[in-house]
This record gives structure tokens, sequence and C-alpha cells, in this order.
């Protein structure tokens, strides 16, 4: 425990304590978990059933020098008869605590015991009746929410970047905020910077640099706080279409506008199936290489990872599905991070229709079946691992990090539960209830059993389905009725690996005799998409000879194919293979690149081999350095699974 102010007396503490200690008055629908002697909802300390915030005006100084962001967060908030406001912090500095708005006075705070996870809980005595409440902090070496990255890290290696990446928990280390999804709030932000960068957040945003460095953000719909985002740069913007455009740096612009032409038609699409777009503008922002996830869906600004440039528009499935957050996550958000698939499950469903939309039935199986690979392979290791339960799709997080229940079983198996339901009840119908569930729940917070209960009043019931929804929610792996996907395409490539495994050359030209023309070889770089190259690579035997790859890569080049998703594929086929030809390109691809969905995978494959693992850990200690606290905690965690102390931080 941490006192911050000395003459705040201990036996105050304790009745703070106390009074916070009972679990009167909190909504039935919320988890409830004793800490010590004090009492939080899962994952947070707030007691936002007796006071909440309503609306959070931020003033905020971002220092390049220090890397610190020295802030004053004033919350507006909703009091029903509390004498203390409890709020999340994560390795901020607390420098004072006001109540009032315009005439201000200090007031008594006391910081509570720290726990490793979830941070500490701010206790703020206030009066009964305070509706304003202003909070005087500055962030800390230790922020996990914020990546510094120094000019050698960005494209154009001139100006510093900064970004904030907030879901799940991660906002309280950058602000001292009531945690929870459950509460959505409005904000306002009056932000600093240096002259020469521009300030974007998840809000309505400026295009041009203000030339004394000062930005206003407004964002007026209500939105759960680990959706309030910044970012600063050197950042340049183009329009794609009347209400959607794409910032980054201006050395990338011309191939994000090149990338992402199809945004118009997505946002089209998606308004066609479930209903208008209910945030007024939907921009991009391309982050840099750290960025620790493909996208992520901060409202009115998709926050999206350089990878997504595959000079093909072959990734793009990513945009599909941040902007398909706009409906599923962010107008209608998961209550609790149990919860979690309501947000995730709906979102690559929702991304999936969006492609099929645009790009037909086959593109979007191909997509889809892609996926169910990855869960299939997930809910193995889930299965072997400490907690099987994970493969429910409500899960049970309580004393453990919600970051844990990311995983393709929220996003895949929620999706596939999704299209089974859509298979049985037909799309008609399916779609109806859908634009229902979002219009009845928009800007509003769902659990599980919310979305099944409505599903048996307004689908089920009325037309007399039965469906097995129970067994889908609240029982572990997949249903047997889980609808099956086939694509002829990827058969007819897995026919190839089958060729190819076992020694036929694919590579010979053959002569034609009657039109003495030279016939193509049958494997040619341009002959299948990215998603057809997927499925060859994982369909080769998970060991193979190297002298094979070699010659896959002298004809195809695979190592240095310039897409992350088939990089990826073959690096981890090539580690297992004890194939040393990739090692120059993995090595490259491991400094520049930080998305932990391609990292993750490489280091765990490399740390299979004493060999590999020495080298592994050699590649991390420089490379380390540029990625997330998110990519790097996951690397860590893989590389170090006895904790042993490792020197990675900036
Ligand atoms: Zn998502």
């Amino acid at each position: 425990m941490q006192i911050v102010k000395s003459s705040f007396i201990i036996f105050v503490f304790i009745q703070i304590l106390f009074s916070c200690g009972s679990s009167n008055g909190e909504s039935n629908n919320k988890k409830i978990v004793s800490i010590g002697t004090s009492t939080v909802l899962a994952h947070s300390y707030s007691n936002t059933t007796k006071i909440n915030t309503k609306h959070l005006t931020l003033d905020l100084d971002i220092d390049f020098v220090n890397k610190t962001v020295y802030g004053v967060a004033r919350h507006e908030m909703e009091n029903h008869g509390s004498d203390t406001a409890i709020f999340d912090i994560k390795a901020l500095e607390i420098q004072k605590v006001t109540i009032g708005n315009g005439n201000e006075h200090e007031t008594d705070f006391i910081i509570g015991k720290k726990d490793d996870l979830l941070g500490q809980p701010l206790f703020v005595k206030i009066k009964k009746d305070t509706k304003f409440v202003n909070i005087y902090y500055k962030t800390t070496d230790k922020t996990e929410a914020l990546d510094w990255l120094d000019p050698k890290l960005t494209e154009g290696k001139k100006y510093p970047f900064m970004y904030s990446q907030g879901e799940a928990i991660l906002t309280r280390s950058w602000i001292p905020i009531q945690d929870v999804p459950s509460n959505r709030i409005t904000y306002s932000a009056n932000v600093k910077v240096p002259k020469d960068l521009l300030a974007l957040m998840s809000a309505e945003n400026p295009r041009n640099l203000n030339p004394e460095g000062k930005y206003h953000f407004e964002m007026r719909q209500p939105i759960p706080c680990y959706l309030i985002a910044i970012a600063v740069g050197n950042i340049a913007y183009r329009k794609l279409g009347p209400n959607c455009g794409v910032y980054s740096e201006p050395e990338l612009i011309q191939k994000c506008k090149y990338e992402f032409v199809d945004m118009p038609k997505m946002i089209g699409a998606a308004e066609k199936i479930y209903g208008k777009y209910q945030w007024e503008q939907y921009d991009i922002l391309l982050l840099p290489y750290s960025f620790p996830f493909g996208g992520m869906e901060n409202p009115r600004l998709t926050f999206a990872n350089p990878t997504l440039l595959a000079g093909d528009r072959s990734l793009v499935s990513v945009i599909a599905h941040e902007l398909a957050h706009s409906w599923s996550g962010n107008l209608v958000t998961n209550a609790a991070w149990e919860d979690f698939w309501l947000n995730e499950g709906f979102t690559v469903y929702f991304e999936n229709r969006i492609m099929e939309e645009l790009y037909g039935k086959e593109v979007a199986d191909m997509l889809a079946i892609i996926e169910f690979q990855e869960l299939q392979s997930e809910m193995k290791t889930i299965n072997e691992g400490e907690f099987p339960e994970d493969t429910q799709l409500k899960l049970a997080l309580t004393n453990r990090n919600p970051d844990e229940g990311m995983t393709s079983v929220a996003y895949v198996k929620g999706a596939f539960f999704l299209k089974t339901l859509e298979q049985k009840v037909g799309r008609e119908l399916f779609d109806k209830f859908l634009k229902l569930y979002f219009k009845e729940n928009a800007f509003k917070t769902v659990t599980t059993e919310g979305f099944e209960k409505l599903l048996n009043t307004e689908l089920l019931k009325p037309n007399n389905i039965t469906f097995n929804t129970k067994e889908w929610l609240y029982a572990k792996g997949l249903p047997s009725n889980c609808i099956h996907l086939k694509s002829q395409r990827f058969e007819d490539v897995q026919t190839l690996a089958d060729r190819f495994a076992s020694g036929e050359d694919l590579f010979k030209v053959k002569k034609s005799k009657k039109r003495k023309k030279q016939k193509k070889s049958v494997l040619t770089r341009d002959k299948f998409s990215t998603q057809e190259w997927l499925a060859f690579i994982r369909h080769l035997p998970t060991k193979m000879d190297p002298k094979q790859l070699q010659k896959l890569d002298d004809k195809l080049n695979f190592k240095g194919w310039g897409n992350s998703e088939i990089q990826t594929e073959w690096y981890v086929l090539g580690i297992h293979s004890g194939y040393k030809g990739i090692k120059p390109n993995l090595k490259k691809f491991l400094n520049k690149i930080g998305r932990r969905k391609y990292i993750a995978p490489l280091y765990q494959a490399l740390s299979e081999n004493p060999d590999d693992l020495i080298w592994a850990k050699k590649v991390f200690i420089k490379a380390g350095m540029g990625y997330h606290f998110v990519t790097r905690s996951s690397v860590i965690e893989i590389l170090y699974p006895h904790k042993e102390h490792v020197e990675t931080k900036k």
C-alpha cells in the first residue's frame, strides 16, 4: 500500500476500504472478486454501480524527450450518493486530485496495493453530491499502453512516433479511469504535441498540422474506455471516399491508397447487411511495424499494421474485420472480457459476409477455411494446456489476464457458431435477427446470457426452431453440427503439395509438340492466391527435407515473398525442417515486424530446438527493443518460460 498524501490519516483509509468492501447494490450480472480487504469487479477496482464517469475531458501534454504524457483526467460523473470514487491506475504517477468544475479544490486520495495484472485502485474521497473529479498525473517508463518509437523505427526515420493500445485493460496505464467495458463514456481532449507532428485520436480528427502543435478532439458517441486511443507522428492523410480515408507516414501514403481502395465499397456492403454506419467518419491509421496487432478497431480511426500492405490487396480482410467492429464491439460491446466472443465472433462472421459481398463466396469460404485450420490447431494446444475450458465461448477469466481469452476460440469458434446458426435458420431470418440485435443494443453492453435470451425470444422460439445454443456457448470443443466448408481450389493445391512432397518435379517445363510452345511449369508464383499458397504450404509434411524446401525457394522465393502470412507459414515449416537457408530472411523479418500473430509462432518454433533457441534469444535481445509491450511479453513467455531476467526494455 502506497500512501501518497501524508495528511490523510489511516482510519479514514480503513473506512473507505470497508465502504468499498460491501457488494450491496452491485448488479447481478457483474462478477465480484475479493482482493484483500477490497472488493472489485473482475479486472477492475472501480465502483461504477455507485459512481461512474459519463464524460471525460483530457488535457494532455505529449513529451517525446522524456517519453512521458503529462495529463489531467477530468471525470464528469453520475454519483448515486457515494463518498468514494474508485479508479483504475497502473504504473501512473498521481500528482494531485481535485473535485469541482472550474472552482476546484484538492481532496484526499489513496493508492491501493499493487497487483501485477490489475495495477492499483485509486480511492478518491468525495462528497455524496460530487460530480467532478480531476486527476493530475503523468505516465512512467512502465506504462504498458504506450509505444514510444525512436525515428529509426519509423518508415521515414526522421521523426519519432507514439501510439496507444488500450484493449483489454491497458487504458489504465495511460489514463486514470474506471477501466471496465460495461461503462460507456463520451470524451473530449486537448492535446499538445511537438509542432512538426500530427496528433490523432479515436475521435473527430484533424487532417493538417496545427502550427502550435495544439489539437482538440471530440468523441460524441459513448464508448467503452478501452477504445480511447491516441497516435502522434509525422502523418499524412488521403481521402478514399465521401466518409473515409487513410492516414500514414507520408512515405507509405500512396501504397495505402492503392491497398485500401475498396474501403468505400466495404462500408457500403456492411451497411447493406446490418444498417447505417453510426460513427460518421471511418478512417484507417497505418502504424509503424511495431504495432502488435493486425488492426485495432478504435472508433472512427482503425489502427492498422503495415504488414497489410502486401501490394496485391490480398490481406484487406483485416480492414473488413476492423470495419465490422463498428457494429460488433464498438456499437454493441461485450459487458465483460468473459464475453469477448460477442465482440470477436460476431466480427469474424460479419467480416466474412463483407468479403463475400465484395469478392464472392468462393473467396470468403477460402478465408474462413484458413481461419478454421488455425482454430483446430489452437484448440489442440488449449486442450493440452492448463485451461482446457478455454475452448468454451463463455470464458472464466477471474484472476487471469483477459488477454488469455484472446484466442481463435472467441474469434473463429464464435464465427462458426453464427455460421452454423445461419445455416439452420436461413440467411433471411438470421439477418433480420442480427439487425434487431444491433438496433436493440446500440451503444450498450451485452452479456452472453443476454444474447442467448434475445436469440431464444426473437429468433428460435417464434420460428419453432431448436438449436444446441447452450452446447455452443458453455461447453468445451466444437459441437458436432458445426458447419463444414469445402474449397475445390484448396483441394487442388493440396494435391499439388502431396505430389511435390512425394518427389515429383513440378517445375519441369514441358514442350508441347503440336504448337511448339513451351508449357509453363505447374507451380508458378502468379498462378495462385495468397490463401491458396497458404493452403499449399500448410499441407506439406510438418518436417521436410531441407533440399526440397531450398528448391521451392529457388523457384518461388517464399522466404522473401513480401507477404507476411506466407513468410510466417514458410519460416515455421523451415524451422521445423532444420532448413538453414531461411535464417538471414527470418532474422530480418523478426527485426522488422512486431505483429504478435507472426512473431509468436516463429519464436515458438525456434524454442523447440536448443540451437535455434540460442539463436532466437540472440535475435530477440536486439529485435525485442522494437516490439510493443504486448508482443514483447508474449515472446518473453516463450523464450524464458522459467521467468529468467531478460533485458529488453528500450
Ligand atoms: Zn477484432
